[in-house]
């Protein structure tokens, strides 16, 4: 079969689109051709070099496609089924995995990190991690869905819970997660405030139901924030942005608000001053992916319609390295989706 692999990390140039050996499914597993596969920001942190990623790679968390073999011990699945692919590997037995909690389990990782991805034609899976999907959603569509509303649901309703009438600041409303996030929090009737990079991005997180938008570019977050919340700020800052933003954030959340954060695009140090934190009472939580219970929850959301997945713009996955250009260049809105 043809793949994408990295047999070193670097550029965009190290992503070699090859022939590679089938893959083969064990009697467990369910043997899935890829119809698509969506980007996000890890595979460009692979592709750099992450430890415990072991060469050569292929990248690529976000699957959908097309059942081809069942394993012998796998029931419930057939051939020629459409289904999507949970984005993470679990050990599936351990004291984390069977209460529900897979995001602790030793062995957790995404998909395309620490184990293959989907930037090939064929992938062999463990039955856990598939997902039918309704003949009405579209397998671009599909791939588009996993990470990044997984993440998303994770944050404002797993973690930050979430209550209709909240007001939510969303970073970066362009990125994959933020258009999520946008759509998760308008479902618990949530006021949005998003902050996008340029007038064009800033229309399309209004359309996709974003309250208030500040241009990140041109306007401070926090001062914006308190004219729009006349003065009390927000109950939840979703962070993924990192060094650029996180002090906007934290002066953009009123006493006793919570930070979700699930990464450090811009960077990763950043300062806190603690007098800020204990006498504002402020929860600052780490977030990192979400469990099956999360991906099962939001997906019936999705596939229910009240939930889109956006996606910017689709590449042969024999032009891996022109994708993860452009999506360097950050001029995306929403997501942008290979296809083998
Ligand atoms: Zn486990």
């Amino acid at each position: 079969m043809k793949a994408v692999r990295i047999h070193e990390f670097g550029g965009p140039e190290v992503l070699r689109y090859e022939d590679v050996p089938d893959a083969k499914p064990r009697k467990d597993q369910v043997l899935v051709r890829v119809k698509a596969c969506a980007m996000n920001h890890l595979d460009i942190w692979v592709r750099k070099g992450l430890p415990g990623v072991n060469l050569p790679h292929i990248l690529g968390s976000d699957v959908a496609g097309e059942i081809v073999e069942v394993g012998e011990y796998v029931t419930g699945f057939a051939p020629g089924q459409r289904v999507l692919l949970a984005p993470m590997s679990f050990c599936n037995h351990c004291g984390f995995c069977t209460s529900g909690r897979q995001t602790l389990c030793a062995e957790f990782t995404v998909r395309g990190n620490r184990v293959d991805g989907g930037n090939c034609e064929l992938t062999a899976v463990p039955a856990v991690s598939v997902i039918p999907i309704p003949d009405a959603l579209g397998f671009n569509e599909a791939a588009s869905v996993p990470l990044v509303f997984l993440t998303a649901w994770h944050m404002l309703v797993g973690l930050a819970g979430i209550r209709p009438g909240q007001t939510v600041l969303i970073l970066g409303a362009n990125s994959g997660v933020g258009t999520a996030a946008i759509q998760i929090a308008k479902l618990f009737r949530a006021q949005v405030i998003a902050t996008a990079g340029d007038e064009r991005k800033m229309q399309k997180a209004r359309e996709l139901g974003a309250d208030h938008v500040i241009i990140h570019y041109q306007q401070k977050i926090s001062v914006e924030v308190r004219k729009l919340t006349e003065n009390a700020g927000v109950d939840i800052v979703f962070e993924h942005v990192g060094a650029a933003t996180w002090e906007e954030s934290l002066k953009s959340l009123k006493p006793a608000g919570k930070l979700v954060t699930c990464g450090a695009t811009s960077g990763p140090a950043a300062a806190i001053d603690l007098r800020f934190l204990y006498s504002r009472q402020l929860s600052l939580q780490g977030s990192y992916m979400g469990t099956m219970g999360d991906l099962r929850e939001v997906l019936g959301h999705v596939f229910a319609g009240h939930l889109k997945p956006i996606v910017d713009r689709i590449f042969p996955l024999s032009e891996a390295r022109a994708a993860h250009e452009y999506m360097e260049k950050s001029q995306m809105f929403g997501k942008i989706v290979l296809n083998p």
